[in-house]
C-alpha cells in the first residue's frame, strides 16, 4: 500500500518535512560519505556579500544553479568539495554600517573610532552569514554549512599579501597618478570594472551649458564651447578644436564648428589647425589658481563633431581624457575639489561647495561676466557610485595599480581554454581582456584587506608578503595586532629593506575583488607546506567557521575548479580577478567550464528595486511558491535571456507541476484498490510482465526521458531538462495514464508495474532541480512500499541510460500529433469533442498509420484514411517581411496571389507573378471544402468530416449520458468497483439499442427506462 497523498500539495509544508527528515537522517552526510571514493568534480562557490539580513532571490537563483549541478554530480558518484563561501569587506560592508551608525562622512568615521567601526563591521558578517546560511538551507542548497570561508579570514590577506609581493617583484604594481571615476560620498576612486556594475550608469539631467572664452588676440571674438558639468569650469585650461575640421565666426564674433551649424551663415571660416595656439581669457581666472594659467587652444582629433559646439573646454584636473591630452601637450593640473568633493579653499567664493551644489552660482556668475551663451538642461546617462548612489566625479589623485600589459596575451591565452556558457560571455571576457587599463586596487576606506605597501623615503617600495615577514619586521605594535586590518596593522611601523629606517604603511585598503579572486588559492591550501585542520579559521574568521586551510598536495587535487557559475556581470569582476590572480600565481585559468546567466527582473519586466517596492524576498517566497516553486522557474530559464521573476509565474508553474502530483495520486489510488506492490529491481531491470504495446512505449519514453535530461545537466542547461520533463509528464499523463484508464480500472497489474517505473525515474531525474518534491515523491512510491531502497532520491544514484527505441518514439509522436491536429480541426469548425464523427484523413504522417485505432478512439471517429487531403492551398503574403522588400510592387504579389495565381516550387517556396517567394516570405494554409475542417503543423494536414447524422447524433447523446451516470456514481458516493441499476427516462429510449455499451462503461448490471425526467442509479 501506498500512503494516500492529497489533492494537491502544499509546497511549503512539504519541504519542511523533508528538511526535517534529511536532518534527521543525515542524508547529505550519507551521500558525501557514499561519494567518498568517487572521481572528483571541483566546483568553487564565488562568495556572496554578507551584508543583507535574510537570503535575496536574487542570490537564491545563483544557489540554486550551483545547487542543481552538484546534486547532479552527486547522483553520479562524484566526490565534492561542497564549500561555501561568504565576501566580508569593502564598500557594501562599510555602508550599511555607517548608516546604521548615522555617520555620514569619512571624518566621522574616524572620529567614531576605526577598531569599535571594524568590529561593528564583522558583526554584520557574522550576522548576515547566519541568515543568508539559514536562508540557503531552506531553499535546498546542500552545502557544507560551518566550513564556509569568510574572505575577512587573516589566512586569506596574507595570501593576497603574496600575490601582491609577487607582482611586485616582477615589477608590475606602481603609484600612478591619474584622473579616476571618484565618489564623493565614499571619499574613494572606483576602478574600471566597479563602473560596469548594474545600475552605475543611470539617466540623470544636468546643466547644459554653453559659454563663450574671449580670444585675447582677436578682440570682440572668443570661442563658444558646451558643458554639462559647469564644476570643471574653474579648473579649465584649454580649449581642443578638431584640427581637419572647419571653423567659422558668427556675426557677434563667436567661433564654432560648421559642421554643427550648418543652417547659419558664418565667416571668415579655418580649419581647426589655424585655430590652434590662440590664446583665450578663461571663465574664472579671477580664482586664484586659474589666474596664472596661459589658456590656449590645442588640437585633438577625437573632438566630437555630433554634439556640443565642436570646441571642447579641458580640464585636466577633473576628467579622464582632459588629464591624457594633458599629459601630452604638458598642461598645468588644476585641482579644484578634494576628497569630498568640496571646492578647496583657493577657489575664493566656491570654497567648501561640493561640486553637486556649485552649478547654480556658477552659472550666475558666468552671467554676470556676460560670457553665457545659452543655459539649459541636459538628460543623458552618467555613472554613480555602484554602493550609494552618489553621482561620480573625476579627481587626480594617486592609486596604486598593477600593469596588465605584459600579462594581457596570457589572460586571453588562459581564457581561450575556458568553455563558456553560453558562449558570448567568453567573447565578453576577451572583450574586456583586450581593452581593460591597469587594475586600480587601491581604496581609501577602513574595512578592507590592507595593502601591505610600506613606501620608504629613500625611494625603496617594502611590500609584505606575509604576516611572518610582517612580524620579524616589525619595529613595534605587535602586541595590539588583534587582525591584519585597520586601525591595528597601521600601528606596526617596519624597518625599511633598504635603508633601515623606520617605515609606515600607506592608509589605503585593496579592492574587494582582491578578496574573492584570491579563493582558489586561499581555500585550496596552495603552497601550504602542512594540512591544517580549522586552519583558514584566522583573524576575523576565528570561532566563525571551521574550516581547513588545506595544504598543497590538494590544491593539486583540488585546481582548477571544474566548473562555476555567477552572473554575467562577474565576467569583469569575480571571473577577472580570479583569473587574473590565477594566471599570475599559477600561470593557467582557475576554471574550466564556466556558467554565466543574464539579470533578474520583476515579472513584468522592471529592475528590481526595494524603493519601488518590487523585491521579493526569498522567505516571502518560500512561504508563497516553495522552494521547489522558485527552483523551477529560475531552472526553466533559458541562461541568456533576463529572468522575469515573481509570484504570477510562480502560479503557472504551481499549476503545471500538478500533472506530475495527479499522475501520481492516480498511481497510489489504483495501486492500493489493487493492492499492487512495486519493486525496487524495476528501475534497472525494467517493468516486467506481459507489455501492452503501450506498455513498451512508455518504457522507451522514459528511457529517452533519461537520456535528455543527462544531456541537459551536460550541457549546464536547466532549460533543456526541464523541457524533457515537461514533454514527458504530458505524455504520461495525457496519454499513457488516458490511453490506459480501463486497464487501470481493471486493475492490470502490468500497467501500476509500467506506470510506477516511469513515474519514479522520472522523479530521480529531476531530483536535482527539484529536491523537495522528488524526495516526498520517493519515500511514498519507493521507499515505504519497496524495503531494500535507498532511504533518499538523492541517495538512489543516476538512473542507467539505455538507448531508447527511436523508432517506436517518432511512431508516437506523429500519433499524437495527428490527434492534436484532429482536436485543433474539431475546436475551429465549433464541433465539440463528445460528438463522434465520420470520417478523419490524415496525410503526411505516415508512421502513425498502424495506429488507427487509437487515433480513432481519441479522436471519437469511425474511420481514418491515410490519404491526400482534398484541399485547396491558401498562399497568403507575410507583410512585415515582403513589404520592405518588394516595395511598390507588392501591390501586383497581393492581388496574383488573392487570385490563387501561384506556382508551388515545392519546400516553401512560391513563384507568385515575377517573383520567387520564399518559405518566411508567405504564410501558406489549407482551405477545406465544405463540411470538412482541417489543420496541418509540421508537414502533417488532418481534415475532419464534420457532417453529423442522426446516428451520429444518437452516440453522441450515449457518451452523454455515460458521463452523466458516473458522475452521479461519484456524487453517492460509490466505490469504484460497486454495481449499478441504472433506469434512464422514456425519451432516451431510443438509447437502449446501446444498452450494451451503457452497461459495460457504467458497471451496470441491467438499463431500463422508466417515466423519470432524469436517469436514476441504485447500488446493487
Ligand atoms: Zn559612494
Ligand atoms: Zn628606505
Amino acid at each position: 500500500m501506498f500512503a494516500s497523498l492529497p489533492d494537491k500539495p502544499d509546497h511549503d509544508a512539504l519541504e519542511q518535512e523533508v528538511l526535517a527528515l534529511w536532518e534527521r537522517e543525515a542524508t547529505f552526510a550519507r551521500l558525501r560519505e557514499q561519494n567518498a571514493g568517487g572521481p572528483r568534480f571541483s566546483f568553487v562557490d564565488g562568495p556572496v556579500t554578507a551584508n543583507r539580513m535574510v537570503l535575496g532571490v536574487h542570490t537564491a537563483w545563483g544557489r540554486t544553479l550551483k545547487d542543481v549541478f552538484q546534486r547532479y554530480k552527486a547522483l553520479r558518484g562524484y566526490h565534492q568539495r561542497y564549500q561555501n563561501g561568504f565576501d566580508c569587506q569593502g564598500l557594501w560592508i562599510e555602508v550599511g554600517v555607517e548608516r546604521q551608525l548615522g555617520l555620514n562622512s569619512k571624518r566621522e568615521i574616524e572620529e567614531y573610532g576605526l577598531a569599535e567601526f571594524a568590529r561593528r563591521c564583522r558583526d554584520v558578517v557574522v550576522q548576515s552569514s547566519q541568515a543568508l546560511t539559514e536562508g540557503s538551507i531552506r531553499l535546498g542548497q546542500w552545502m557544507d554549512w560551518g566550513r564556509d570561508y569568510f574572505t575577512f579570514s587573516d589566512t586569506n590577506i596574507e595570501y593576497i599579501w603574496r600575490f601582491l609581493k609577487l607582482v611586485h617583484e616582477r615589477g608590475w604594481l606602481y603609484l600612478g597618478h591619474r584622473s579616476t571615476e571618484w565618489c564623493p560620498r565614499c571619499g574613494t576612486s572606483l576602478s574600471q570594472h566597479e563602473l560596469t556594475q548594474a545600475g552605475v550608469y543611470q539617466e540623470r539631467s544636468d546643466p547644459s551649458l554653453y559659454v563663450r572664452f574671449p580670444l585675447l588676440e582677436r578682440p570682440g571674438e572668443s570661442l563658444v564651447v558646451w558643458t554639462t558639468t559647469p564644476w570643471t569650469l574653474p579648473a579649465n585650461v584649454a580649449a581642443a578644436v578638431k584640427p581637419d575640421a572647419e571653423y567659422g565666426r558668427r556675426e557677434n564674433g563667436e567661433w564654432v564648428a560648421v559642421a554643427r551649424y550648418p543652417e547659419e551663415s558664418l565667416t571668415s571660416v579655418l580649419l581647426g589647425s589655424e585655430l590652434v595656439g590662440l590664446r583665450y581669457r578663461g571663465p574664472f581666472d579671477d580664482l586664484g589658481p586659474g589666474s596664472e594659467v596661459d589658456h590656449r587652444v590645442i588640437p585633438w582629433d577625437e573632438v566630437s563633431l555630433e554634439e556640443g559646439t565642436g570646441i571642447v573646454h579641458i580640464a585636466p584636473g577633473a576628467g579622464q581624457e582632459d588629464f591624457e591630452l594633458g599629459r601630452i601637450h604638458e598642461l598645468p593640473v588644476l585641482s579644484p575639489v578634494d576628497e569630498a568633493g568640496r571646492f578647496y579653499d583657493e577657489y575664493g567664493w566656491l570654497h567648501g561647495l561640493p561640486t553637486s551644489e556649485a552649478a547654480d552660482q556658477i552659472v550666475g556668475q558666468l552671467a554676470e561676466k556676460g560670457i553665457l551663451v545659452e543655459a539649459g538642461a541636459y538628460l543623458h546617462r552618467y555613472p554613480h557610485c555602484w554602493r550609494c548612489d552618489t553621482p561620480l566625479i573625476w579627481r587626480v589623485t594617486d592609486d596604486w595599480l598593477i600593469a596588465v600589459d605584459e600579462l594581457r596575451q596570457q589572460l586571453l591565452d588562459a581564457n581561450a581554454t575556458v568553455e563558456w556558457t553560453p558562449a558570448y560571455m567568453g567573447k565578453r571576457m576577451d572583450d574586456w581582456l583586450r581593452n581593460m587599463g591597469d587594475w586600480n586596487i587601491s581604496r581609501r576606506r577602513y574595512y578592507g584587506l590592507p595593502l601591505p605597501f610600506y613606501p620608504c623615503a629613500c625611494g625603496h617600495l617594502n611590500v609584505v608578503g606575509s604576516r611572518a615577514e610582517l612580524e620579524e619586521r616589525a619595529l613595534g605594535g605587535l602586541e595590539q595586532l588583534e587582525e591584519l586590518r585597520r586601525p591595528w596593522v597601521d600601528a606596526v611601523p617596519i624597518r625599511c629593506a633598504e635603508c633601515g629606517e623606520r617605515v609606515e604603511r600607506i592608509a589605503e585598503v585593496g579592492d574587494v575583488w582582491l578578496d574573492a579572486g584570491i579563493v582558489p588559492f586561499s581555500t585550496l591550501g596552495w603552497q601550504s607546506p602542512e594540512y591544517e585542520a580549522e586552519g583558514y579559521a584566522t583573524g576575523a574568521a576565528k570561532g566563525l567557521t571551521r574550516a581547513d586551510l588545506p595544504d598543497h598536495e590538494y590544491w593539486e587535487t583540488w585546481f582548477p575548479a571544474d566548473w562555476v557559475s555567477e552572473m554575467r556581470e562577474q565576467i569583469r569582476l569575480w571571473f577577472y580577478s580570479q583569473l587574473f590572480m590565477s594566471v599570475v600565481l599559477a600561470g593557467r585559468s582557475p576554471f574550466r567550464k564556466v556558467l554565466g546567466y543574464e539579470k533578474m527582473l520583476d515579472e513584468n519586466g522592471r529592475e528590481m528595486h526595494s524603493s519601488w517596492g518590487n523585491t521579493i524576498d526569498a522567505p516571502d517566497a518560500f512561504a508563497r511558491m516553495g522552494a521547489d516553486v522558485m527552483r523551477w522557474q529560475f531552472c526553466s530559464q533559458p541562461p541568456d535571456r533576463n529572468l522575469l521573476f515573481g509570484f504570477g509565474p510562480a502560479h503557472e508553474i504551481q499549476r503545471r507541476l500538478l500533472t506530475l502530483w495527479n499522475s501520481a495520486t492516480f498511481l497510489v489510488q489504483y495501486a492500493n484498490v489493487e493492492g499492487f506492490t512495486p519493486r525496487y529491481g524495476d528501475l534497472e531491470r525494467g517493468p516486467g510482465g506481459e507489455l501492452k504495446p503501450l506498455d513498451t512505449w512508455l518504457v522507451e519514453r522514459t528511457r529517452a526521458l533519461v537520456r535528455e535530461a543527462t544531456a541537459g545537466y551536460e550541457r549546464w542547461l536547466t532549460v533543456d531538462v526541464i523541457k524533457a520533463f515537461e514533454a514527458f509528464v504530458d505524455d504520461v499523463s495525457n496519454w499513457y495514464i488516458r490511453r490506459s484508464r480501463r486497464r487501470f480500472w481493471d486493475g492490470d497489474e502490468t500497467a501500476l508495474r509500467v506506470l510506477w517505473h516511469s513515474l519514479v525515474q522520472a522523479l530521480r531525474a529531476i531530483a536535482p532541480v527539484m529536491p523537495f518534491l522528488a524526495e516526498h515523491l520517493w519515500q511514498v512510491l519507493v521507499r515505504q512500499p519497496c524495503g531494500d531502497a535507498p532511504s533518499s532520491v538523492h541517495l538512489a544514484g543516476w538512473p542507467e541510460e539505455r538507448e531508447p527505441d527511436d523508432a517506436l518514439l517518432a511512431e508516437i509522436d506523429d500519433v499524437r500529433r495527428v490527434v492534436g491536429l484532429g482536436h485543433q480541426a474539431r475546436q475551429a469548425a465549433g464541433c465539440k469533442v463528445q460528438q463522434p464523427l465520420r470520417t478523419l484523413v490524415v496525410e503526411g504522417a505516415a508512421l502513425a498509420a498502424r495506429h488507427a485505432d487509437e487515433i480513432r478512439d481519441e479522436l471519437r471517429v469511425k474511420d481514418v484514411r491515410f490519404d491526400a487531403v482534398d484541399a485547396e492551398l491558401v498562399v497568403k503574403p507575410n507583410l512585415p517581411v515582403l513589404g520592405p522588400r518588394l516595395g511598390a510592387e507588392l501591390g501586383d504579389v497581393r492581388a496574383a496571389l488573392r487570385a490563387g495565381e501561384f506556382e508551388d516550387l515545392g519546400g516553401g517556396r512560391f513563384r507568385v507573378a515575377t517573383h520567387e517567394l520564399g518559405p518566411d516570405e508567405v504564410l501558406v494554409e489549407r482551405a477545406a471544402k465544405d463540411g470538412w475542417a482541417v489543420a496541418a503543423e509540421d508537414g502533417v494536414t488532418v481534415a475532419l468530416d464534420t457532417h453529423v447524422d442522426d446516428e451520429l447524433d444518437r452516440e453522441r447523446r450515449v457518451y452523454e449520458l455515460i458521463r452523466r451516470v458516473n458522475q452521479l456514481r461519484k456524487e453517492s458516493g460509490l466505490a469504484l468497483s460497486d454495481r449499478i441499476a441504472l433506469t434512464i427516462p422514456a425519451r432516451d429510449a431510443d438509447l437502449l439499442e446501446h444498452a450494451d455499451w451503457i452497461k459495460a462503461e457504467t458497471l451496470a448490471v441491467s438499463v431500463e427506462t422508466d417515466g423519470g425526467d432524469a436517469p436514476a442509479i441504485v447500488r446493487t
